[in-house]
């Protein structure tokens, strides 16, 4: 692959720079204060796994806007097909006259997830909408009202949303009132709770048959690995069983992956590691390189449950971000982008595995393909060092690394580089991070 940008972190100025400063006084004077920054650093472009600032550095970008530039940023490919798809038609509203690249981006998806059965898509534009609309088509074709989630979830910030999401700070704080008939279950988190896969599921039914009762319930909803909740990977056996648990009640089995989907855990749909094939499933981040796209897609009886013009939205499916997403799938499969995401697997664990038994101030390195959770503790305890997190990204990104945050204690260091990142990268990347680890490490002396 050939790169406008030169693969390697270069910086020019300090971080931020001058021009980034003078922007966030202007936005500080222009833009909601609840809009946050985890880096006031202002972006010009981007290439491969590099963003280049507005004063010229070249910043390693370990977050791809949280899980979205999954195979790299400013992808030629997905631009001409953008920029193409825009000269020519950006919108009719697909519900008023229908084209073409819609029903072939639904053509990929009901191809692409799992299960051998019918299935059908809705395109929609945000993460959050897609998960609305699962939980509407799931209500209205069990004609059930309760909806499950587990804790440390995070299924977006619409109304509904934030009810299915875990955390009240800050995603929910002060801005009830929420919706009913959402119930947040217990979630396998082998790192916190030590239960087998087996153990975890029958505390998770016996949380939904006390608590709601099964046969009041219209979805589960699930990310199979959890994104912002700190890549929690619940252990193996876990979803297995809330499936059956789901088929036996005539639950529906939502998989959200928006995060973990589309490649990113090194198969097309990260429920794949667990061996279930879920009912219906939300894609939205990486699904169009950077532009808006979110889809349901599911078994055909229940996407066709709900009444013609039930479900929708006037951008939904828009011609440009479908245009883009086409190209993505082509450049997924051109290029084998599912492999790369398993190599960068490998290449991050020989690289950051041995973070735990080095520094004290990491309890866990854990993650599957290219998304990492690094669990940061107080040394020498598994208490959550949010404080830790907190320095670890400003040196980060004060020396040019682009790293997130996640889980519900806010301490676990999110990895989500892009699959074309290189090895060079990730260990240049990773001698950073490490300087901030050895000086909250206390050292042990025997
Ligand atoms: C980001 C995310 C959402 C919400 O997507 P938006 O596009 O921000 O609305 C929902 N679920 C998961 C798992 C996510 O990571």
């Amino acid at each position: 692959m050939t790169y406008s940008v030169p693969q390697h972190r270069n910086l020019l100025t300090a971080l931020p720079g001058p021009r980034s400063l003078a922007l966030h006084k202007r936005r500080t004077e222009s833009v909601s204060a609840g809009a946050g920054t985890l880096a006031a650093i202002y972006m010009d472009h981007g290439s491969g796994a590099i963003l280049v600032d507005v004063d010229g550095n070249q910043l390693i970008d370990l977050g791809s806007g949280i899980g979205v530039t999954s195979f790299g940023h400013a992808l030629p490919e997905v631009t001409a097909a953008a920029a193409a798809q825009a000269a020519k038609l950006t919108h009719t509203l697909f519900t008023v006259t229908p084209y073409e690249n819609y029903v072939r981006v639904a053509e990929k998806l009901n191809a692409i997830t799992p299960g051998d059965f019918e299935k059908r898509t809705i395109l929609v534009n945000t993460g959050a909408e897609a998960v609305e609309n699962a939980v509407k088509i799931a209500r209205k074709f069990t004609g059930r009202r309760a909806i499950v989630v587990l804790d440390h979830a995070f299924h977006g910030r619409t109304n509904l949303t934030m009810a299915m999401t875990y955390r009240p700070w800050p995603e929910r704080a002060g801005m009830g009132p929420f919706p009913g008939e959402i119930y947040s279950a217990p979630v396998s988190f082998p790192y916190r709770d030590g239960l087998s896969g087996a153990e975890a599921a029958e505390r998770t039914i016996d949380y939904i048959v006390t608590h709601i009762g099964a046969s009041e319930v219209a979805a589960f909803v699930v990310e199979p690995i959890q994104g912002d909740g700190g890549i929690n990977i619940p252990a193996p056996g876990y979803f297995q069983r809330l499936s059956e648990f789901c088929t036996e009640n005539g639950i529906v089995f939502v998989a959200d992956e928006i995060q973990a989907g589309l490649g990113r855990s090194g198969a097309w749909f990260s429920i794949e590691h667990h061996g279930v094939v879920p009912d219906l499933v939300t894609t939205a981040k990486a699904l169009a390189g950077g532009l808006p796209l979110a889809a349901v897609t599911g078994r055909a009886e229940i996407m066709n449950s709900v009444q013609p013009g039930g479900i929708g939205g006037t951008f939904g499916g828009n011609p440009v971000s479908t245009a883009a997403a086409l190209a993505v799938f082509d450049l997924i499969e051109r290029d084998d982008l599912i492999q790369r995401a398993r190599q960068v697997e490998q290449m991050l664990w020989d690289r950051i595995g041995h973070w735990p038994s080095r520094y004290n101030v990491v309890g866990e390195v854990r993650g599957q393909g290219a998304m990492f959770g690094v669990e940061l503790v107080v040394p020498g305890s598994v208490t959550p060092n949010p404080t830790a997190l907190r320095a670890i990204i400003d040196h980060a990104s004060s020396n040019g690394v682009i790293v997130l945050d996640a889980g519900s204690w806010d301490s676990v260091l999110r990895l989500l580089p892009s699959v074309v990142i290189s090895a060079e990268l990730i260990d240049d990347a990773a001698t950073v991070i490490e300087e901030s680890l050895a000086a909250l490490s206390t050292v042990v002396t025997e």
